[in-house]
């Protein structure tokens, strides 16, 4: 059977596996080795996937702009899997990214039904003390998407580039779903195009660390983004014994481009079906006097160049479409992140208070939270330290793999004790309890920090 994943109602992944095979997420494995200082989400292979992430990557390594971006719906307690999110923002704020987090007010109002004054209250109290607290640093971008009128002018441009059904078939709308929460949807694809619109400096790669169950998201705002491009580019190979290209050469470049042309038969082909015809024409003469070979048609260019030189003629073609009023949007990448389960077993999830631990809730009751969490131990201490316990289904050592142990090697140590029945489940628990209880006074002082910092943000007085 298909494995079915929907943003809303998904009930956890179990085989991530699948999800490389059926849906094209790459494994993160292959980046790793190329990625600076990598966060501790990536060396722990919890984030395992991705989506187009190598354009970021290279941003990151050579310096150049790009930025990471994500949204909180303000409804319920901000909770550890939150804390997972903002932490991989805040990495990539650190790496370069210029970072950006909605509140997503809008989607909490149409599809909660959350009131405004609620959605306003939540955000800041939850959400945003909290990110500010994890150390996302005043030069990225906060904002509520209702007060974003760029985000919302975009969702509506977006919203000319889809329907309903395909909508429908992404988040499972049926006739009785409010139009409210079908914008809201357009909303989000608008939040994560935004970092790239002329008023952040244009196009650029753009990442979402997101857990997979997002991912039909993701593909819907890649598909939004190559839809709201003026020009289409791709590298073709001409099928025909005859090249189509003009053969008449001017000077050296020209010929040594043609001759590869003359030798692959590939060729760059650039499509503007609903394009200004004057674009089309600059775009043909600007590559033409680059040297390349160039031939131009109604609706289309060809050029004489192989895949070698896409990027470069590509970045052209994107210039000159933004001249002529187009956005240029460079697909938007994710990062994917296994889940967390509920420290109760299960899905984690804020209907189930006793699943999740809130960054908010006092340390005592975290205490308590811990000490029954569900883990990996045997029936009886004999059996235990005989057999091992099974640190792999242990709501415990999820928490010091996810967030309580910085140190990769104090991990391992855990893990392998775990497994070679010399650490006992008592013991664990009150030493994650511990943790625990240290991590959430040291963050809530931090929170009351930030909550005089708000201005620094851009957001005070809210
Ligand atoms: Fe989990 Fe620790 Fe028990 Fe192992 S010893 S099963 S890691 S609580």
């Amino acid at each position: 059977m298909a494995t079915q994943i929907d943003p809303w109602t998904s009930a956890g992944i179990e085989d991530y596996s699948k999800l490389f095979e059926e849906f094209g997420i790459q494994s993160f494995e292959d980046l790793l080795p190329y990625t600076p200082d990598p966060c501790p989400y990536m060396r722990r292979r919890i984030i395992f996937g991705h989506r187009g992430y190598g354009p970021v990557l290279d941003a990151i390594v050579n310096k150049k702009p790009f930025s990471v971006m994500s949204g909180f719906m303000p409804s319920g307690k901000i909770h550890l899997g939150n804390k997972m999110v903002m932490e991989e923002i805040i990495w990539h704020q650190r790496m370069g990214g210029d970072a950006f987090v909605g509140i997503a007010d809008m989607e909490a109002h149409s599809v909660r039904g959350t009131s405004w004054q609620d959605c306003h209250r939540v955000g800041i109290d939850e959400y945003i003390l909290s990110l500010i607290a994890l150390g996302f640093e005043p030069d990225g971008h906060i904002y509520f998407q209702s007060e974003c009128s760029p985000v919302r002018d975009l969702a509506f441009e977006l919203g000319m580039k889809t329907n309903i059904s395909e909508l429908s078939a992404i988040y499972g709308f049926s006739g009785e779903t409010s139009i409210a929460h079908l914008e809201s949807a357009l909303v989000q694809s608008a939040d994560i195009l935004q970092p790239q619109i002329a008023e952040y400096h244009g196009p650029k790669p753009v990442v979402i660390p997101v857990g997979a169950d997002q991912d039909p998201h993701i593909r819907l705002v890649r598909g939004l983004a190559s839809k709201m491009r003026m020009f289409k580019c791709e590298v073709r190979t001409s099928t025909s014994t005859e090249q189509h290209l003009s053969t008449h050469r001017t000077d050296d470049t020209h010929t040594s481009h043609y001759e590869v042309y003359e030798r692959t038969g590939q060729y760059i082909s650039v499509r503007g079906k609903s394009a200004p015809p004057a674009a089309l024409s600059a775009i043909a003469a600007t590559i033409a006097g680059m040297g390349y070979d160039v031939k131009q048609y109604e609706e289309h260019v060809d050029v004489a160049a192989d895949a070698s030189v896409f990027d470069a003629i590509e970045s052209i073609v994107r210039a000159i479409e933004i001249e002529f009023g187009g956005y240029g949007f460079v697909p938007p990448a994710a990062t994917y992140h296994r889940f967390m389960s509920g420290i109760t077993g299960g899905k984690m999830s804020s209907s189930v208070p006793d699943s999740i631990i809130a960054l908010t809730e006092k340390p005592e009751e975290a205490v308590t939270k811990v000490k029954k969490a569900k883990t990996g131990g045997r029936m009886t201490l004999e059996e235990q330290k005989k057999l091992g316990g099974d640190p792999d289904h242990c709501a415990v050592y999820e928490l010091f793999l996810f967030h309580l142990i910085p140190d990769d090697l104090e991990v391992t140590e855990i893990y392998n004790e775990c497994k070679n029945g010399t650490l006992i489940c008592g013991a664990c628990k009150a030493n994650a309890a511990v943790l625990m209880a240290d991590f959430l006074r040291e963050h809530q002082e931090l929170r009351e920090i930030a909550r005089d910092r708000l201005d620094e943000y851009g957001l005070a007085g809210k």
